[in-house]
């Protein structure tokens, strides 16, 4: 049985860590971030995903799962290593590698043995040979380059926060990139439970498995850019998005999901996935075009949502708008490159004044955004948030938000302009309580 260490304790590290342990592995999490290792000891978790706190202390409590700081004992702890830590953008869109590589020399520094070592983190092609180099060179300044036999591995991840565990326990295909059968045979070992339940396996080498996540990525992204694009030419044409999507995703070929026009893709990955997949095209000469336009694309979305704003209600100066919903997508905390920055920041920048809600990423919120935004408040819950204002924008489709209750909206607001930037709404439905109603394409 391959023990496992998890280096980075994010929402990638923390979920593979506690479901590799769920799988019946002895897993360690190691973290550089102290106090984050301190709360995960005592059961504090870093993130919000539904049902991780359960498993994290079940197998903790089995002693399959634990938490340290201390490379040293993580590394001897174990014979597979996933590096799991960021890979956030630099300021020309390249992916940052420091603490990948980081990762790399200190596990290298303490390694007593043969080890796996599996990178799971996002990074461009080319990454795996960087961190295979990286081992090599630190064993040769340990005077040990000839003892210790490694392996490096690429296992991208695919799970979508706000439903991690399932992603990470149903996935809808396992990708392993290695050059040595055996560590393959490790790999398919380690996620023997997914194997023998014939989940799909892809057995490449390193490059294209690292190449297969950034497609994936870009792939998805292109396809919710290309429907929102599609959105904009509905309101100007008069058709309805919501039809359009319906009959164009029931053709197999092109599939049902991915397909809601909103106010653009946010988060973690989308956004620093394609511009780091633009920034290797470049490198190797290779113009990604659609990947380029894709991001321009969404960028545009983004600022069309506070155009829609504005000009649904004239000037937005010195009135009040309730913003509901903070996190990029429901289910999770994360508001990395979440629609609702650019709405908030833009919005304020012309006079509004803004009361916002989210079910969890609240605390998020005040911890690290708005600290620039004067005129914000925060809000107890989305009525308190619709108090005496002017106008209601779902930005979040969290489903306490799917059900409002309008008359009591139209009792508690001050104006009557709903914008439903995810179409969770229908129009006439909303109109009919008497809000003016602004969807996305329809
Ligand atoms: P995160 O920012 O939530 O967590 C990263 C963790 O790594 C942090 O806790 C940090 O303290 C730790 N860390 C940084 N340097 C370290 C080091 N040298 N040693 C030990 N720990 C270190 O990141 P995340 O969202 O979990 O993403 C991790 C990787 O997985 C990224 O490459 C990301 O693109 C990829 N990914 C993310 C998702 C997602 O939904 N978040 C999905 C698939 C893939």
């Amino acid at each position: 049985m391959n023990n496992i260490a998890v280096i980075g304790t994010g929402y990638v590290g923390l979920v593979s860590g506690a479901c590799f342990s769920e799988f019946g592995r002895r897993v360690v999490c190691m973290d550089v971030d102290g106090q984050k290792i301190e709360n995960l000891k005592n059961g504090i978790l870093p993130i919000y995903e539904q049902g991780l706190s359960d498993i994290v202390q079940k197998n903790v409590r089995s002693g399959r799962l634990s938490f340290t700081t201390d490379y040293k004992f993580a590394v001897e702890s174990a014979e597979v290593i996933f590096i799991a830590v960021g890979t956030p953008p630099r300021e020309d869109g390249s992916a940052d590698l420091q603490y990948v590589l980081s990762a790399a020399r200190s596990i290298a520094e303490n390694m007593n043995g043969y080890k796996v070592i599996v990178d799971k983190s996002t990074v461009p092609i080319g990454t795996g040979q960087k961190v295979k180099q990286v081992i090599s060179e630190t064993l040769k300044e340990r005077g040990e380059s000839g003892e210790y036999d490694f392996d490096v591995v690429s296992n991208p991840e695919f799970l979508r926060e706000g439903s991690a565990l399932g992603d990470f326990l149903r996935p809808d295909r396992i990708v392993i990139g290695s050059e040595s059968e055996r560590a393959a045979g490790i790999m398919r070992e380690v996620y023997r439970a997914l194997y023998i339940n014939n989940h799909p396996f892809v057995f490449t080498n390193i490059e294209t498995a690292e190449m297969i996540k950034y497609a994936s990525n870009a792939f998805l992204a292109t396809k919710i850019t290309f429907v929102n694009e599609i959105a904009n030419l509905c309101e100007a044409v008069g058709a309805d998005v919501k039809h359009v999507s319906k009959a164009v995703g029931l053709d197999k070929r092109v599939g049902r999901y991915f397909l809601h026009a909103g106010a653009g893709y946010g988060g973690s990955c989308f956004p620093k996935d394609t511009s780091a997949l633009v920034s290797i095209g470049d490198d190797c000469g290779v113009n990604m075009s659609v990947v380029r336009s894709v991001i321009k694309a969404n960028d545009a979305q983004k600022l069309r949502m506070v155009d829609k704003i504005i000009g649904g209600m004239g000037d937005v100066c010195g009135r009040t708008i309730a913003i509901l919903g903070l996190a990029f997508k429901p289910e999770t905390d994360d508001m990395r490159e979440a629609p609702a920055l650019t709405l908030i920041s833009e919005l304020n920048k012309r006079g509004a004044k803004l009361k916002v809600y989210d079910p969890v990423a609240m605390g998020f919120a005040r911890k690290h955004y708005f600290d620039d935004i004067d005129e914000l408040s925060y809000a107890g819950d989305e009525y308190d948030a619709m108090e005496g204002a002017d106008a209601a924008v779902l930005v979040t489709e969290w489903n306490q938000f799917r059900t409002l209750d309008f008359a009591r909206m139209g009792r508690i607001m001050r104006g009557n302009y709903f914008f439903d930037l995810r179409n969770v709404y229908e129009p006439a439905h909303v109109e009919s309580k008497g809000f003016k109603y602004f969807g996305v394409g329809r």
